[in-house]
């Protein structure tokens, strides 16, 4: 058992993920890198979160998955406790226009991006309200607000996260657990470095801070969140995005 809070951040081997497993353990959090499949990924993380004397495991499960979801929670119960903070971060891309977007495309961004959210969430507050704490972050996307052409199935994802936000903020409040959403705009990952250059040309012309942000720009949106200071707040969609969505 680690006497720290616990933070479990889903896909914390790369990109977003990973800003925030280094923030939350910089912040004291013990952190539970969660991946799938990048596992050399995932241990440079955990190496990293240990250099700077930081606590960290790593966890394979396919957020998809509702009952490897379960077990997941259940082992993390077991060996190092609940975890106070649950950021769902997982995500994938499988882009193409809506006329020619087959089922499969949309069926798994959907499982993963929105179903994965729900698993953990579904698994995670129920031991959350045993302790009466809680810290829920879902990342969602700019795409889930305005919406994205070619991306019917990632913006319907990110838009699910949205009301599943809020409907578990107003079922969870009275019981100490907190649930918020972030909405990052267009982000340097691995997930933004298949754009072509025209296609991130066009998007920084519709970003007012005209740049795209940097990973641990939302990091650190996400760590006020899952902060002792924000317990006010619920229930909230915070766009870190430089103005696209305003
Ligand atoms: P990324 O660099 O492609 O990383 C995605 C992460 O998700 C990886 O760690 C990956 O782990 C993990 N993952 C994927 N499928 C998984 C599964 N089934 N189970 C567990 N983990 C899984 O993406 P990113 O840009 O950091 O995006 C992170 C989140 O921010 C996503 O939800 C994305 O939709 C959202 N977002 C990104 C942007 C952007 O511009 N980058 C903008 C708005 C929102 P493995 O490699 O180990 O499988």
């Amino acid at each position: 058992m680690s006497d720290k809070r616990i933070a479990l951040v889903t896909g914390a081997s790369r990109g977003i993920g990973r800003a925030i497993a280094l923030r939350l353990a910089k912040d004291g959090f013990f952190v539970v890198i969660n991946y799938n499949g990048s596992e050399e990924a995932a241990k440079e993380v955990k190496a990293e979160i240990e250099s700077f004397g930081g606590e960290a495991l790593c966890y394979k499960c396919n957020v998809a998955d509702f009952d490897e979801c379960g077990r997941m929670f259940e082992e993390l119960q077991a060996s190092v406790g609940t975890p106070d903070v649950l950021i769902n971060n997982a995500g994938i891309t499988k882009d193409g226009l809506l006329i020619g977007m087959d089922r499969e495309a949309f069926s798994r961004v959907i499982d993963v991006n929105l179903g994965g959210a729900f698993n953990c969430m579904r698994h995670g507050a129920k031991l959350m309200i045993k302790k009466r704490y809680g810290r829920i972050i879902n990342i969602s996307s700019v795409s889930g607000i305005m919406g994205n052409a070619g991306q019917a199935n990632y913006s319907a994802s990110k838009a699910g996260i949205i009301g599943l936000t809020k409907s578990a903020a107003r079922e969870l409040a009275g019981r100490g657990i907190t649930v918020n959403a972030v909405a990052p705009g267009f982000v340097d990952s691995d997930m933004t470095a298949v754009l072509s250059d025209k296609v991130k040309e066009a998007a920084v012309q519709q970003i007012p801070k005209k740049r795209f942000g940097k990973p641990e720009e939302i990091a650190s949106a996400v760590a006020f969140l899952a902060g002792e200071e924000a317990g006010y707040i619920t229930g909230q969609v915070l766009a870190v995005d430089g103005g696209m969505s305003m």
